[in-house]
């Protein structure tokens, strides 16, 4: 059995607390590792071994840091491989979906080699007579990241490389689930040049977060995962005086117009609502046709894509659409949620539930599901499902379909799919949700914009990565500044307008 480690000061180091939990195999549930969680203790002397080495880190010149970054990208393209492996092994999904969670990490740690450009302050000259004002971004010192287990490499990647980059130290604890890729990326920092301390990977639980939470040493939180949790951090971190950005559920909606192209909105559908087993916090979970005829056009091209997916183990190649999903109580959640669905008088096109793969009877898969005639009562429309199953919402018109979407309490990702450019623009102005795809099924943003949701999918100020991640990772310092040759005045005592 694999004993995994924590990564601190430059090295693995094994656990101290006893404490461990088991990493499984989602498609056989075996337990193939176990991970230390760490404690409080544990936490502290980590925390204050990352506050020592971020000084030099701090004051290094941003070009500098910014060659980490170039190196440390040049390593994952090396390692995409191995690191796409990583993130299959533990989280399930298949190796060409593994190697997009890397990329799109990636791409963050490229817009970060830019990083010196997005940490220029101001200046204004002679903002009063002979006055000079100029702000400059400073690191926060220590930060946290806690990330979940859905996307191993990329969310950890959007929360390491802008806080690195800015200057700070990191505590990252990702999930406990899928820890191995956060260890591996660790060392590929360190080969990458990063000193030893200034990225501190910690395995733990509760006990770890909580620490993280109360430890005065830390200055900022990103965290991403479930909207309760997010909720929760939030609100321990400020009222720990920290700055906070933390992002939870979702239940994103796409909107069908009668005049979209059916086929190619059914194959977004499918795709979104069906690739990693429906385990994406951008997937689309309910779709809303616009008038019967739309409804009945896209439930006919549904099915029989539905029809051919291939569920299985990501050994079993590339032609594999998904694979298991993450845990067994998470199998028996959404398999309850589908018997409650047709409790509760949706009706039931495809049924996911009861599956077992040869080879695989104790995997944790779960087929494609497919609901019609939901309604906004029912537990599978107000619960976010995070599984293969996709329900439709009949909408009678357009101005029923986005009202829908905004009485969600979610607002992390929306969609519509239409030919007409101004119901587009209609939808993209007016829905109340942070990003928004036309005839675009996941609008994750490119890693030079930036990515968060609206409502209960994001609690606290400013999105993750992109110009954002640059203003979260740094505070604001502002100079006024005169000298005094020519100026003869005495005291002034008066606060004086800069006329
Ligand atoms: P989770 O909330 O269970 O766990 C996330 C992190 O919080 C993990 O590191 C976990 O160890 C920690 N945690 C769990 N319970 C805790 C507790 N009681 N106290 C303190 N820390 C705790 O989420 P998950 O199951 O790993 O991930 C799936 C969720 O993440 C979904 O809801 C999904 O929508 C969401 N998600 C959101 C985004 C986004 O950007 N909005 C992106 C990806 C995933």
């Amino acid at each position: 059995m694999q004993e995994l480690t924590h990564y601190v000061n430059g090295q693995h180091v094994k656990g101290t607390s006893g404490r461990f939990t088991d990493v499984m195999n989602p498609a056989t549930g075996e337990v193939q590792a176990k991970v230390p969680l760490a404690t409080k203790a544990e936490m502290d002397e980590i925390i204050a071994k990352a506050a020592e080495a971020q000084v030099a880190w701090g004051a290094t010149n941003p070009q500098r840091r910014a060659r980490v970054m170039m190196k440390f990208g040049a390593l994952i393209n090396e390692n995409m491989d191995e690191l796409a492996e990583l993130v299959s092994r533990e989280h399930g999904k298949t190796l060409p979906d593994a190697r997009g969670d890397v990329q799109r990490g990636l791409e963050v740690v490229e817009v970060c080699m830019g990083a010196p450009a997005m940490l220029k302050g101001e200046f204004m000259d002679n903002g009063g007579p002979g006055i000079d004002l100029y702000s400059m971004r400073q690191a926060l010192g220590v930060v946290a990241g806690i990330t979940p287990f859905n996307f191993p490499a990329m969310i950890p990647l959007w929360k390491m490389a802008p806080a690195l980059s800015c200057g700070n130290a990191m505590i990252l604890k990702p999930s406990e689930r899928c820890p191995s890729t956060s260890l591996r990326l660790a060392e590929l920092l360190t080969e990458a040049g990063l000193p030893d301390g200034v990225l501190q990977v910690v395995n733990g639980d509760k006990e770890v977060v909580d620490a993280i939470l109360d430890n005065e040493t830390i200055q900022a939180v990103g965290f991403v995962g479930s909207t309760p949790i997010a909720q929760y951090i939030y609100g321990r971190a400020a009222t720990n005086g920290k700055r906070a950005q933390c992002f939870g559920g979702a239940k994103n909606h796409m909107i069908i117009m009668p005049d979209a192209d059916m086929d190619k909105a059914a194959d977004a559908l499918v795709g979104s609502s069906f690739g990693a087993a429906g385990e994406r916090c951008m997937a689309i979970s309910v779709a809303v046709p616009v008038g019967e005829k739309t409804a009945d056009a896209l439930i006919e091209r549904l099915i029989p894509r539905i029809e051919k997916l291939k569920v299985g183990p990501y050994t079993a190649g590339d032609d594999v659409d998904y694979g298991p999903v993450i845990t067994e109580a998470s199998k028996t959640r959404i398999e309850g949620l589908i018997s409650s669905g047709v409790e509760q008088g949706a009706t039931l096109v495809r049924d996911g539930r009861g599956m077992s793969l040869q080879g695989y009877e104790n995997g944790y898969f779960v087929g494609p599901t497919l609901f019609d005639n939901v309604t906004s009562d029912m537990d599978i429309y107000k619960e976010e499902i995070f599984g293969p199953v996709l329900t439709q919402v009949r909408a009678q018109n357009y101005e029923e379909a986005l009202k829908l979407t905004m009485d969600n309490e979610y607002g992390n990702g929306t969609a519509i799919f239409t030919a007409d450019g101004d119901v587009a623009r209609d939808f993209a102005s007016r829905v109340n949700v942070g990003m928004v795809g036309i005839n675009f099924p996941i609008p994750v943003p490119l890693a030079y914009f930036s990515f968060g949701g609206w409502k209960k999918s994001a609690f606290g100020d400013l999105n993750q990565y992109g110009p954002d991640a640059f203003r979260f990772y740094t505070k604001t310092k502002t100079v006024t500044a005169r000298w005094f040759s020519g100026i003869k005045e005495g005291g002034e005592f008066n606060f004086k307008a800069m006329d």
